[in-house]
């Protein structure tokens, strides 16, 4: 449902969790954050955003990279388990995702056959497998792995990728499900709408069906799912004081 995510010099992880907080209008019913720091922490939780806050209240959550988001259930019932973000099997890639991967049961049979292993009821949890088994077969990179898998879903998505592999990148895609791109000094946020982001900078760029955009090593790179590059429309959002 709601989607943050952040690449920067700034902590990650308090812009994620108010930008989430702005999100709920939207309406959810778990939510969590991914964070990459050396190691690739997952937390989550069903509930409110603030119950997410007070459970890692206690936790190690610096970080430059990371994301959030909100669920609201399509596939299995709002749980902990359940909520995104979501591992592969070698817990080295995370994603979040908006919409509804409509031939996950194919795809899950398949990766399953190929030693994966699943812990949720999702959808979401397939297309980040799949990522990983494409990425493992092919030896290619993870923007790679994900312009391949988005040749295989059938559905609706927003997602945001992140690997411990690849530290100091951000991958999101999106097909039927908004998303946003804000563009700061040295520091990039991406969200479902420009609510979280018009605190911080009001250049946005939005992402359109079949674009992925790759944010590594300070730049922001759209790329069509064929890999042609193309030119990001920057729009200058009128910020109200
Ligand atoms: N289909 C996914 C799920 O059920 C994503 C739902 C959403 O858009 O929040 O987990």
């Amino acid at each position: 449902c709601g989607i943050v995510a952040y690449i920067g010099h700034r902590e990650a992880c308090p812009i994620i969790l108010k930008g989430l907080h702005r999100l709920e209008y939207r309406g959810y019913d778990s939510a969590g954050v991914a964070l990459l720091n050396g190691d690739l922490n997952v937390y989550k939780k069903k509930g409110k955003v603030s119950e997410l806050e007070s459970f890692i209240a206690e936790k190690d959550t610096h970080a430059h990279v990371g994301m959030g988001h909100t669920r609201w259930a399509t596939h299995g019932e709002p749980n902990d388990t359940n909520a995104h973000p979501h591992y592969s099997t070698s817990e080295r890639i995370a994603i979040i995702h908006n919409g509804i991967i409509e031939n996950y049961a194919a795809l899950k049979q398949h990766l399953t056959q190929q030693g994966h292993v699943f812990h949720s009821d999702t959808d979401t949890e397939v297309f980040v497998n799949l990522i990983e088994e494409i990425q493992k077969q092919n030896h290619c990179t993870l923007e790679e792995a994900v312009r391949l898998a988005l040749h295989e879903v059938v559905g609706a998505y927003a997602i945001v990728v992140l690997s411990r592999d690849e530290p100091n990148q951000l991958i999101a895609a999106r097909k039927g499900s908004p998303m946003v791109i804000g563009v700061g000094k040295d520091e990039f946020f991406i969200a479902s709408d420009a609510t979280p982001i018009i605190e911080y900078t009001n250049e946005v760029v939005y992402v359109n069906d079949y674009e992925i955009a790759i944010i590594r090593d300070g730049k922001l790179d759209i790329r069509s799912k064929e890999d042609v590059h193309q030119t990001p429309y920057i729009q200058h959002l009128e910020m109200e004081l």
